[in-house]
């Protein structure tokens, strides 16, 4: 990202015209390595296509997209010429600022300096500079504007005194982000000051991180050092920004006009006297941008010339932003709005000039602002419109097969009930926020003894954990914190309630991590229940017969209210496999398949139905025969598991004598006896961040090492086999600040983020090395993409290995990355060991988002095309001597197995649960077919036709 740094400025410099200029600065840009000799020519040609001149004796020579290619490192140098540069067309500049980007990095550049370009007289104050120290001062302290929008006014708010309207005022400061958490603590110290007619005061600096304006007023009269509470201004001061308002809030006082503040009835009437940014009801039209880099300094120039044409004010803001609308004839606001390619912009016009100035507006963006640009795809706007055209959804047929996503092994059959979630009927204002909060109270406390209830009665350590996370949800001072805001402010307890949840639920859902997202069905799960007991309505009975449970989404605490006695299965049109639900369906052994789409809620109740929760297929009125055969197929799958589970602790040996190692994933330490009791022949994957997030804050040395040593010391001389740290783009850690990437499966995460913070890898790496004590520990770096990688984070973990002598050591990397298994050729002779994450292996060679909600069930690892990655992998490593384990889920398929023992792999590590059927597989196998079976799956199309050699075999 681009920030200003006095390292990035030269002062004092000379040049005679921009020529000269411009050469000086490629010059500092090339000496600095940020970009490759050449780089002139790209800044020449782009002050030829139109000045780069800013305004304020400011000018952004870059180049142009030619000679992107030139650019090492994104990155900015500034130089200082004292006494003016001649840019042409009379303009001078003081300071130009060379931009080396390989993207549309300057815009935030623009963004930076759009605050030092709403000064006046910047360029005269530019060229006095004597430091670089001033100079950046100068750009970067400018004013900042006063916040004060309809977000900001809080009118009729319920307050029992003075301090609790502070309160309120200090919180709409904190939602508009303008404050820290303690700016409230800070407003209760402050002295108020008494305006007048009923009008109060409150400022400070503290905990202020940009200027705002509150302004609230109480529902009823309050009176305050014996004066009348009318209305109550908070203010976030910083700097002068806040000047302006207050000479006019002052000249309103002086005209005895106070009282409209105090009677205003809605926030409109507030901004207008007060000049805040007032929303619009003035016509508006939205257009996408699709100027390659943004709304930048040439097409913003022609924006803001275009709208000074008409006599009124035109705003513009980017639609779905935080930001408020600017005024579209301010070349700095514009580019202060940072607006990129893809973003549609709002403009928003005094009614006066709306006819004429509108067309034009959109007509000069869609033609590009003087510019060449290639039309947006279709627009994600127009996804709202096309929703309506897509075709209806229809209920499945009597023999229909759908596809869904396998969330717990097993085949059901019987009838469909469809539990459709009933909407609930809530009033919106409450009596009165004591009685709403007292009702509430006894709601949370009933709801809790049923889920202590709960937890209580299962026997399965998955559900009780997952309900003592709901206890946690329940008490989460954050949320009652909301709840009770929103009562005082009226509502009712379940609408209160309601709105927080759900807020609390999007966000989760907004998170780029299909595990923390799928966190949201919990909140909206106990949301429900609360809400249910608020309003008085029984959880509904199940039927008597086993029978099929069909829902939209299942909440975790429906499933752990199941009789598995007479629910044969699970189906849901949502969800994925790791939802909470699919765990707990999967420890109470329900089969279950989930996001198997909306059309499954048409079934009719009654409707017989069969389901494979082992292949995640439901079959609608099944056949006779298609039913006896499946059936056969369940007891047949009940008598194997059995006889598996008898032999679990024996090795897994072929039929002609050839050993595969069957080891467990494991991702905390505590169950390791219960693992090594299931079968574990080592443990294949310890996934750390699992440790790591089970931390509030990061773990530190001593409490790794003695994770680790706890899981070592359980295993008793069995291997472990442990993966470093492997978070990042979409696996943030909480206290990790982790910046938001675009693109974050394929961004900075695993060895990438590691690599850059040794702060945090050689303590793990350190650790682990102490945790060992000569047993034999294996390390394996996740998404290793290249030989440099691997060859960083093994000379990081020799170096250690110096001072920490560990006897029985491996090193090897997790093969993720198909960059990784196309190289293991080269890097098989330095590695010890592969070990195949075949989850992401599969997501990256098929380019299928493993947590997609409609595509995952396609990103299947008995692709062909995976199958030939992972061969590859075994053979160059046994080329080698070396050997490969499989880790990902689709070594416990069972359709996988044989392939996978065909292609050579020497290690499966499942989870816990699936060794036992595992080793049964391998043990009912021969290499040699298994060979010959993996020969034909690789010469295959599709994963369907693989699974169906291996199943038809
Ligand atoms: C994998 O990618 O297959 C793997 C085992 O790692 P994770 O699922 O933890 O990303
Ligand atoms: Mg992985």
């Amino acid at each position: 990202m681009l920030e200003l740094t006095v390292e990035q400025i030269s002062m004092g410099q000379q040049a005679q015209d921009k020529a000269a200029a411009l050469q000086l600065l490629a010059g500092y840009l090339v000496a600095d390595g940020l970009v490759a000799e050449g780089y002139l020519a790209g800044l020449q040609a782009r002050e030829a296509q139109g000045s780069t001149f800013l305004g304020q004796g400011i000018a952004i020579p870059h180049g142009t997209p030619q000679t992107r290619d030139l650019v090492f490192t994104t990155g900015v140098r500034l130089m200082q010429f004292p006494e003016g540069v001649d840019w042409g067309d009379g303009q001078v500049v003081y300071l130009a600022i060379g931009i080396a980007a390989k993207s549309d990095e300057h815009l935030r550049l623009l963004q930076l300096l759009t605050r030092a370009l709403g000064e006046t007289d910047l360029g005269e104050a530019l060229r006095q500079a004597s430091s670089a120290e001033a100079l950046l001062k100068l750009l970067q302290g400018a004013a900042q504007e006063l916040a004060l929008d309809a977000r900001m006014i809080g009118l009729d708010v319920v307050a029992d005194d003075f301090e609790e309207l502070a309160w309120r005022g200090a919180r709409l400061l904190r939602q508009a982000e303008c404050v820290g958490n303690g700016f409230a603590a800070v407003l209760q110290q402050v002295e108020a000051l008494p305006l007048g007619d009923g009008l109060w005061w409150l400022h400070s600096e503290q905990a202020v991180k940009r200027p705002g304006l509150a302004f609230v007023t109480p529902h009823t009269p309050l009176r305050y050092l014996g004066q009348p509470l009318n209305g109550l201004f908070c203010l976030a001061s910083l700097g002068e920004a806040h000047q302006a308002l207050l000479e006019r809030l002052c000249a309103l006082l002086i005209e005895g006009r106070g009282h409209e503040l105090c009677r205003a009835t809605n926030s409109r009437t507030v901004l207008e006297v007060l000049g805040g940014e007032v929303p619009a009801d003035w016509p508006s039209a939205r257009i996408g941008l699709a100027n390659a880099h943004g709304l930048h300094a040439r097409p913003a120039k022609i924006l803001a010339q275009l709208a000074k044409q008409f006599d009124g004010e035109i705003r513009l803001r980017i639609k779905d932003s935080d930001n408020n609308a600017v005024s579209a004839k301010s070349l700095s606001k514009l580019l202060g709005l940072g607006a990129r390619r893809g973003q549609v912009l709002e403009f928003i016009v005094e009614p006066s000039i709306a006819a004429d100035a509108l067309p034009a507006l959109l007509a000069a963006v869609e033609e590009g602002l003087g510019e060449e640009v290639e039309p947006l795809p279709p627009q994600v706007v127009a996804i709202e419109e096309a929703v309506e055209l897509l075709p209806p959804v229809l209920a499945p047929i009597a023999g229909a097969v759908v596809q869904g996503i396998a969330a717990a092994p097993g085949i059901a059959s019987g009838p469909a009930h469809i539990h459709a979630l009933r909407e609930i009927e809530y009033p919106l204002r409450g009596e009165s926020p004591t009685a709403e909060r007292e009702r509430l109270q006894q709601a949370l406390a009933d709801v809790r003894n049923d889920i202590d209830g709960l937890i209580q009665r299962s026997k399965a350590k998955a559900i009780g954990e997952i309900f003592i996370t709901h206890l946690e949800m329940l008490d989460d001072p954050e949320l009652s914190d909301e709840v009770d805001n929103r009562l005082k402010q009226g509502e009712s307890a379940a609408a209160a309630w309601m709105s927080v949840i759900e807020a609390a639920a999007r966000q989760q859902e907004s998170l780029h991590d299909a595990l923390l997202a799928e966190r949201a069905a919990d909140l909206r799960d106990i949301g429900r229940r609360v809400l249910a007991q608020l309003c008085g309505i029984a959880t509904p009975e199940e039927p008597q017969e086993p029978y099929i449970l069909v829902m939209d989404e299942v909440g975790p605490s429906d499933v752990a209210r199941l009789d598995p006695a007479r629910v044969a299965g699970i189906l849901t049109a949502r969800g994925g496999a790791t939802a909470h639900s699919a765990i707990v369906a999967r420890a109470l052994g329900i089969p279950a398949v989930v996001g198997a789409g909306a059309s499954v809620l048409l079934l009719a109740s009654g409707c017989p139905l069969l389901l494979d929760g082992q292949r995640g297929r439901l079959t609608v009125a099944p056949a006779d025969e298609v039913l006896r055969t499946a059936l056969a197929e369940r007891d047949q799958r009940a008598q194997r598991l059995q006889a598996a589970a008898a032999r679990r602790l024996e090795p897994a040996v072929t039929r002609d004598g050839h050993a595969v190692e069957v080891c467990a994933n494991i991702g905390e330490s505590a169950s390791i006896a219960n693992v090594v009791d299931l079968g574990a022949e080592g443990i294949g994957l310890l996934r750390t961040e699992l440790i790591f997030m089970a931390h509030p804050q990061a773990p530190d040395e001593a409490t790794q090492e003695a994770e680790y040593r706890r899981v070592l010391d359980g295993l008793a001389g069995r291997p472990l086999v442990v993966r470093t740290l492997d978070v990042g783009g979409d696996k943030p850690l909480p206290y990790w600040p982790i910046a938001k990437e675009e693109n974050p499966f394929l961004g900075v995460r695993g060895v990438r983020l590691t690599l850059q913070r040794p702060q945090i890898m050689e303590p793990q790496l350190r650790a682990l090395l102490r945790a060992a004590d000569n047993r034999p520990l294996r390390i394996m770096f996740p998404m290793v993409g290249g030989v440099e990688e691997w060859r960083q984070a093994r000379d990081m973990t020799e170096r250690l290995r110096q001072e920490i002598p560990v006897a029985d050591l491996q090193l090897g990397i997790m093969v993720e990355v198909p960059s990784a298994a196309l190289l293991a050729p080269v890097l098989a002779r330095e590695v010890d060991f592969f070990s195949i994450g075949t989850n992401d292996l599969t997501q990256y060679t098929l380019a299928i988002d493993r947590g997609h909600p409609t595509l995952s069930a396609q990103a299947d690892g008995l692709h062909p095309a995976v199958l030939q990655l992972i061969d590859i992998t075994v053979r160059a490593a046994h080329a080698h001597g070396k050997w490969v384990g499989v880790c990902g889920e689709l070594a416990a398929d069972p359709v996988a197995v044989p392939l996978l023992v065909g292609l050579g792999v020497d290690e499966l590590s499942v989870a816990a649960r699936s060794i036992a059927e595992v080793k049964a597989e391998v043990r009912e196998l021969t290499l040699e077919n298994a060979q010959a079976l993996a020969q034909q799956a690789l010469i295959q199309g599709t994963a369907a036709q693989v699974r169906a050699l291996v199943e038809t075999r």
